[in-house]
């Protein structure tokens, strides 16, 4: 396309709080025939609530959240920064020997105690307790699993429509690609109109994924907001980083930004794309 038509469509988009980095996004978005969404805090909402915390026998509620949001205090996972911002009225202790284990969690030894915060199954790899159907994250001290807190993970409410949109505009597959467990996916997928889900995905598994898509479904789209996205959102045609609430290393691994705390973005970049096209005949 004539550069003058991609230079116009750039500052459209800019215009609407999107930013495309280079033209040639332009171009792929256009014809994109499949998009990839991450499920936590791209389909959902940004904006994570406590909702329940809740101590195995011998722990407290208290404790609970005082070493776990200790644990997470320098995560930017979407759970650990949700997790942080319920517990602003509480005093942290020092976290050290901290580390984020990709796509698990955190461990850190915090007042003496080890602390592990993520999955069921990195938390407590022994127990045969099922996970919770909601999204959770599990709490371990010292070795022994210490309970649970849940959150309200809300569907954001311009989801359903959006991916009805991008449909229309003639993108055939919208995947679901997770971190989260299976049922939690299906039922969420199920919800707003998903086509396909996987779910339990490390970052790794994401990329694996993608690149089955990328050999048949091209240009392919993946639009998620987390650390553990930015590496599947390097892979895609068009990644696309939700930069109001996301992490900055998504940001800078996507091809497009969108600044605003709005799903719906996504198919407006499509529509702009498509315009810019159209004039550059
Ligand atoms: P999604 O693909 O749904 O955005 P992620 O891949 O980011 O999910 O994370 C998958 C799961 O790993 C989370 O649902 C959570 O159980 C766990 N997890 C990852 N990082 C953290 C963390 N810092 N604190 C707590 N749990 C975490
Ligand atoms: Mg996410």
């Amino acid at each position: 396309a004539a550069p003058v038509a991609l230079v116009s469509g750039m500052s459209r988009t800019s215009r609407n709080g999107i930013v495309v980095k280079t033209g040639d996004m332009l171009e792929k978005l256009s014809t994109a025939k499949s998009a990839a969404f991450d499920k936590t805090g791209t389909i959902t909402s940004g904006q994570l609530t406590v909702n329940q915390i809740v101590p195995q026998p011998g722990f407290t509620a208290e404790q609970i959240l005082h070493l776990a949001a200790s644990a997470e205090q320098n995560s930017s996972h979407i759970l650990a920064r949700s997790l942080v911002k319920y517990a602003h009225a509480i005093s942290l202790s020092p976290a050290t020997q901290l580390e984020e284990v990709t796509g698990n969690g955190v461990t850190a030894t915090i007042d003496q105690q080890q602390v592990k915060v993520g999955k069921l199954k990195f938390v407590a790899p022994a127990t045969t307790d099922k996970p919770l159907a909601t999204t959770t994250i599990y709490v371990g001290i010292d070795d022994q699993y210490a309970g649970y807190i849940t959150f309200i993970d809300n569907v954001r409410p311009e989801a359903a429509a959006t991916l009805q949109a991008l449909h229309t505009e003639g993108v055939q597959n919208v995947m679901m690609l997770t971190g989260d467990q299976q049922a939690i996916a299906d039922h969420i997928a199920e919800s707003v109109g998903i086509d396909t889900v996987a779910a339990d995905l490390l970052p790794a598994d994401k990329i694996a994924h993608l690149k089955a898509v990328l050999a048949s479904e091209r240009p392919v789209i993946m639009v998620g907001d987390g650390v553990n996205d930015a590496p599947s959102l390097a892979v895609a045609d068009v990644g696309i980083a939700m930069g109001a609430h996301g992490s900055t290393a998504a940001s800078e691994s996507a091809d497009v930004v969108i600044l605003k705390d709005d799903l719906s973005r996504v198919v407006t970049a499509v529509r702009i794309a498509k315009d810019t096209m159209q004039v550059a005949k």
